[in-house]
């Protein structure tokens, strides 16, 4: 049986050296050496080749990323399960950005850099953690962990999903009506959604007019869910105090983009968090032992749902 891997070649070779030491049995080609493509049961990529019919006995296309919003999944042939990438590298990694980001807002950093350009020596006033109110979009495997690492630090933390979360000592809202009680009690805000259908454009003038006036934003989903130019309006309005930005849309961002200049933003060139190379082959190789035994698989995509 043969995996083709099709994304970033260093890391490949990481993948090749898990493999030979932990499956040997499971052989493992690099895009675009096909081989016999008969013989190609599993393909891991960041962007699928556009024709998966020449892969007549495919079973599993692996996203070597958290999310595969970029995948047409309507032209994938339904015999074929789709998995994302879960791996402890990539909450590790967002659990670090989010703390940063939301220590900093939190305390006031983004306002101190202003003040300090400006030779301005002004103390403000500190809240407490425990009357800092989080709210987290998305209860998955990321939005999930991080409500309970900033639960730790004492924040008044609160999520959302689509179908209803329990986590201890952590409110949480689900559907439309929920979100509305989230925004209402988040003075930061945290999108850790998906891109679906649901989640393109969510981040608009609607959303954010919904949120306590003042509040800071935090955008680590994907770019296409902001509306940029109504973050704009609502950072100028003081709607919003701050924002800080890791994806946009498109990526890169164009050199021209107000989100670039404007004083109130903070941005990152999506790296909040990425996939790590071995805990990523160590992910495939558990599905694919999962696979053979019957059992579920970790981050199996749900089609109908998009995510
Ligand atoms: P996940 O485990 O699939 O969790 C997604 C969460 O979002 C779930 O709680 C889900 O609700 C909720 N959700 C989805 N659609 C919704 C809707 N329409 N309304 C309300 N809630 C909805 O995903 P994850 O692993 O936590 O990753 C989340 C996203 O983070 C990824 O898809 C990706 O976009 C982003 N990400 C960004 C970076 C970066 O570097 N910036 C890195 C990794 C990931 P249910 O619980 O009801 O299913």
């Amino acid at each position: 049986m043969t995996l083709l891997y099709k994304s970033d070649a260093q890391r490949g070779q990481v993948w090749a050296q898990v493999f030979a030491e932990r499956m040997p049995a499971l052989r493992l080609r690099f895009w675009p050496d096909l081989g016999d493509p008969a013989q190609v049961r599993y393909l891991a990529a960041w962007v699928p080749p556009p024709d998966l019919s020449v892969f007549p006995n495919l079973e599993i296309l692996f996203g070597v990323g958290a999310g595969i919003d970029h995948f047409d999944l309507a032209a994938l042939p339904p015999r074929v399960r789709v998995v994302r990438m879960i791996e402890p590298g990539i909450r590790e990694a967002m659990l670090e950005y989010v703390s940063a980001s939301v220590l900093a807002l939190h305390r006031n950093l983004p306002q101190y850099l202003r003040q300090q350009r400006e030779r301005h020596w002004q103390p403000l006033p500190v809240v407490p953690a425990a009357r800092r109110r989080i709210g987290v979009l998305g209860i998955g495997e990321l939005g999930g962990a991080v409500l309970r690492h900033l639960h730790g630090y004492g924040f008044d933390c609160a999520g959302w999903s689509r179908s209803p979360r329990q986590l201890a000592g952590i409110a949480s809202f689900a559907g439309g009506e929920g979100l509305d009680a989230l925004l209402a009690r988040s003075d930061i805000l945290i999108c850790l959604l998906p891109l679906t259908e649901a989640t393109r454009g969510l981040l608009d003038a609607k959303l954010f007019a919904r949120l306590p006036r003042g509040a800071a934003l935090l955008q680590v989903g994907r770019g296409a869910q902001l509306v940029a130019a109504d973050l704009l309006a609502a950072l100028d309005s003081g709607q919003l105090s701050e924002a800080i930005v890791d994806v946009t849309d498109p990526e890169p961002l164009p050199p021209h983009d107000p989100l670039w200049q404007h004083p109130r933003i903070w941005l990152t060139p999506h790296i909040a968090s990425a996939t790590r190379a071995e805990g990523s082959a160590l992910a495939v190789l558990e599905n694919l032992r999962r696979h053979d035994a019957g059992e579920p698989l970790l981050g199996e995509i749900d089609r109908t749902r998009g995510y």
